[in-house]
């Protein structure tokens, strides 16, 4: 692998508007259930001060991805990028990729009958253009980026947020800027 693409989440920058989720929707024309981009509440209770503030996630590209290692079918590949692809040609349903995922991204769609979720939207960054999720946000707190030491070496940037599964597990492509304690205010 040659690098590793992901994604950088600034809970000071989202406003929770979850522009993201539609513009997945929209650039896949997916059905209403599976969501492949979720928007979250943080959790109040992890942070000194109450706030209410968001995250947003898909599927975080892993380097270490439990779906593609427990998938009977081999339906998942990473490229060389790092994107983890589902093909859901292969797929078969069995739904071992949502159990194994610490994050259940991978979404069952039950029409289907088959697994889906996101692919980075390789298609897109292939031609030069950002991820739609990316290219929705208008206050550009989702990022692509490529995840290396320099990244992680950055002031704010965090690897984790309280009430995630331990990022050792799968090693995943996502990164985040948390709200700046002593500055929160509640937003509702
Ligand atoms: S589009 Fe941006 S601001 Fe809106 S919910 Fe998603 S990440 Fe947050
Ligand atoms: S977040 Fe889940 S579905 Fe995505 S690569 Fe990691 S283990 Fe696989």
């Amino acid at each position: 692998m040659s690098k590793q693409l992901g994604f950088l989440h600034n809970s000071e920058k989202c406003v929770g508007c979850r522009g993201c989720e539609m513009a997945c929707k929209n650039e896949y024309q997916t059905d209403a259930t599976p969501q492949w981009r979720k928007v979250f509440q943080l959790n109040e209770d992890a942070f000194s001060l109450p706030t209410r503030m968001f995250f947003s996630m898909a599927c975080n590209h892993c380097a270490h991805p439990e779906c593609l290692r427990v998938c009977p079918v081999e339906a998942y590949t990473k490229r060389d990028d790092g994107i983890v692809i589902h093909d859901p040609n292969r797929c078969i349903g069995c739904r071992l990729c949502t159990m194994a995922c610490p994050y259940d991204r991978p979404q069952f769609n039950p029409a289907k009958k088959k697994v889906e979720k996101c692919n980075l939207c390789y298609q897109r960054i292939d031609k030069g253009e950002k991820p739609a999720c990316v290219a929705a946000c208008i206050p550009g707190a989702l990022e692509l980026v490529e995840i290396n030491d320099s990244l992680d070496q950055k002031t704010g940037v965090l690897k984790t947020l309280p009430g995630l599964p331990s990022p050792k597990i799968t090693t995943p492509s996502i990164r985040f800027i948390g709200p700046k304690q002593g500055k929160q205010i509640r937003r509702d």
